[in-house]
């Protein structure tokens, strides 16, 4: 057990968080973590409507007694959701954890601490998070730019981020982008966080909802694999290299690029397919950097005790001997 003001917040006994992961943080995956001992947060929008999303959550609420939270992302959609119904249903349900992303969340900051609902929120630079704390969320996750999927224009890495937000705001941070084993944890506490967020090593566990081939494919490919797209329309996201991939860089290096000239590529509903069909090459995957760090494809409970047991042994063995006073 390693208590921090994140273990402390979420009441859980683990300071690991897996965030929102579009069509994949579904009850499944969300009550794994919990049961391990982290938190999972189960993703809105993966759901086509807000009774489609209650009933995951009471799903959820089967599988486990631990606590989880919500992922609602405000980034650009093709499918504009009505976010104060998904709010709603988090309310009516009982959630008590509402991890916001993609843009400041102000607008519905009333209506979640109506409920009297924490907020976590979830940004990729210092200012974002200096907001954050100011219009009254709980917590920020703090993305450097080794993330997967959206890790914004500015091109921070994690190392810089967390101890540029650890010193601006005084509220719990969580870090994320690049953190994936016991080393990590050491690493994220060590620069700052009170706890730390995984994306794509979550996807790469027994429980995440997916297809072999993508939980292989995490496991095969190196740091070295991702790309980022949509770089030309100020919506970057850091993806797993394959051949539609390919495809979109192509079309934004000819200029002037349009959202409609790579929805064929990029539109979630051909990745959710991909995720479900296991063809590689078809769809876009997000995927951090750290897949070079992604070995096997565990459990979510062996995963959290090995993380907690190589944080331990780093901390007992590394660091107790370099404070020896002779
Ligand atoms: P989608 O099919 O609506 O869009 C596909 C991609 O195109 C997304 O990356 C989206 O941000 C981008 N996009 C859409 N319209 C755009 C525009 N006008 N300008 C620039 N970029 C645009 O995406 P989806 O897979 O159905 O996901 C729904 C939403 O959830 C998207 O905003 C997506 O970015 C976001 N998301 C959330 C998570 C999460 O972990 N919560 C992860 C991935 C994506």
């Amino acid at each position: 057990m390693l208590k921090t003001r994140i273990t402390e917040l979420f009441g859980i006994e683990r300071p690991i968080i897996q965030g929102g992961l579009m069509w994949i943080a579904r009850a499944e995956l969300v009550s794994a973590v919990a049961n391990a001992g982290g938190i999972g947060f189960m993703t809105a929008l993966t759901f086509q409507n807000p009774e489609d999303f209650r009933a995951e959550i009471r799903k959820c609420r089967h599988l486990t007694h631990r606590p989880f939270g919500v992922n609602l992302t405000f980034l650009p959609t093709l499918r504009p959701p009505d976010y104060p119904s998904y709010i709603n249903v988090c309310i009516e349900e009982g959630i008590r954890f509402i991890e916001t992303a993609g843009r400041n969340p102000e607008p519905y900051m009333e209506q979640i601490k109506s409920a009297d609902i924490c907020v976590l929120h979830k940004c990729t630079s210092v200012r974002h998070a200096i907001k954050a704390e100011a219009i009254g969320c709980d917590a920020v996750s703090i993305d450097g730019f080794e993330a997967a999927g959206h890790p914004g224009e500015d091109d921070v890495t994690s190392l810089i981020l967390i101890p540029l937000t650890r010193d601006a705001v005084k509220i719990p941070i969580i870090a994320s982008g690049g953190f994936s084993n016991g080393r990590s944890l050491v690493a994220a506490l060590g620069l700052g966080a009170d706890g730390m967020s995984m994306g794509s090593r979550f996807v790469a566990t027994l429980e995440a909802p997916v297809h072999d081939n993508i939980k292989r494919a995490l496991v095969s490919h190196k740091e070295t694999d991702t790309r980022l797209i949509m770089r030309t329309l100020r919506n970057t996201e850091r993806v797993l290299h394959n051949a539609a991939v390919d495809k979109v860089l192509d079309i934004e290096s000819k200029g002037n690029t349009k959202i409609d000239d790579v929805i064929p590529y990029v539109s979630g509903l051909v990745g959710k397919e991909m995720l479900s069909n296991g063809d590689m090459e078809k769809g876009i995957l997000a995927a951090g950097q750290s897949i070079g760090l992604i070995n096997d494809i565990p459990s979510c409970k062996t995963l959290l005790d090995r993380i907690m047991d190589e944080a331990e042994t780093v901390i007992r063995e590394k660091f107790s001997q370099l404070f020896i006073v002779s």
